[in-house]
């Protein structure tokens, strides 16, 4: 385990760090000025603790409750005395606590119960300038992503990842997926900072370019659910059989996820 990236684009810093190197595996912690957005995995802690060190912050933003992005909220509360500040359906799981399924826990570590402080409309940043919060939900009911219509760059939190997509959690919801993507492609932005991704500099025409593709699944999905094929069926015809990932999750991460979910979007 080791810091992958150290990243730096204009005003905004990261470390990307985790378990293995790799989009899924690994996390980017981002910051502009005193603000932090989100707080990456606990198992990280070793390598967050020196690069939040380097400077005083002022504000902590979280953009939903997962363990990737929650995991330090504490150690971070802990560190600076700041309250991390998170949208009230972040809030309520925060407090009560969530359970890890095993191979998440494994890969990111656990993400301990907080009290946080709640998140504003509008935040404001070290330069005057504003971070917009955008409701986002379809990933995670919660979710948020953070706008700066002055810097035209937008943190996504999980909204983007991937132009393709191949893999969906069983708790996701792809119509309310479509609907955030579309509410956040309103916004007039030119970079996207996705925690996994990385920075993404023609980032509009990246999230335009997923939801595309994802409702030309849609589409290719319910085309083949109208000829009377069955999930499974429409599944390995599309996306091929299930791998490593889906049995590793026992299927909470799986091909047939993103399919299932594929049949109930609106076209
Ligand atoms: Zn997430």
């Amino acid at each position: 385990m080791t810091i992958f990236q150290r990243i730096n684009h204009e005003a905004v810093e990261g470390i990307r760090c985790g378990r293995k190197n790799n989009v899924n595996t690994s996390f980017i912690v981002y910051r502009f000025g005193d603000t932090v957005i989100d707080t990456a995995p606990s198992n990280q802690w070793r390598y967050i603790k020196p690069f939040i060190r380097e400077k005083t912050i002022r504000q902590i933003l979280l953009t939903h409750h997962h363990e990737d992005h929650s995991g330090n909220a504490v150690n971070l509360q802990q560190l600076t005395g700041v309250t991390p500040m998170a949208a009230e359906g972040t809030r309520t799981i925060m407090e009560q606590g969530f359970s890890i399924p095993l191979i998440q826990k494994y890969l990111w570590g656990k993400s301990p119960a907080i009290r946080l402080a709640p998140l504003p409309d509008t935040i404001e940043l070290e330069d005057g300038s504003t971070l917009e919060a955008i409701a986002a939900p379809g990933h995670a009911e919660d979710m948020v992503c953070f706008y700066s219509s002055e810097h035209g760059f937008i943190f996504t939190a999980d909204l983007y990842i991937s132009r393709t997509i191949r893999y969906m959690r069983d708790d996701e919801n792809l119509t309310v997926l479509i609907k955030s993507i579309r509410k956040v492609l309103a916004r007039d932005f030119e970079t996207l900072l996705c925690p996994h991704r990385g920075v993404v500099l023609q980032g509009k025409q990246a999230l335009q370019e997923k939801l595309n593709n994802l409702l030309e699944l849609c589409e290719k999905a319910q085309h083949l659910h109208h000829q009377g094929q069955s999930v499974k069926q429409i599944t390995r015809n599309i996306l091929g059989t299930e791998d490593g990932m889906s049995y590793l999750t026992g299927f909470s991460f799986s091909k047939r996820n993103l399919i299932r979910e594929s049949l109930k979007v609106t076209l």
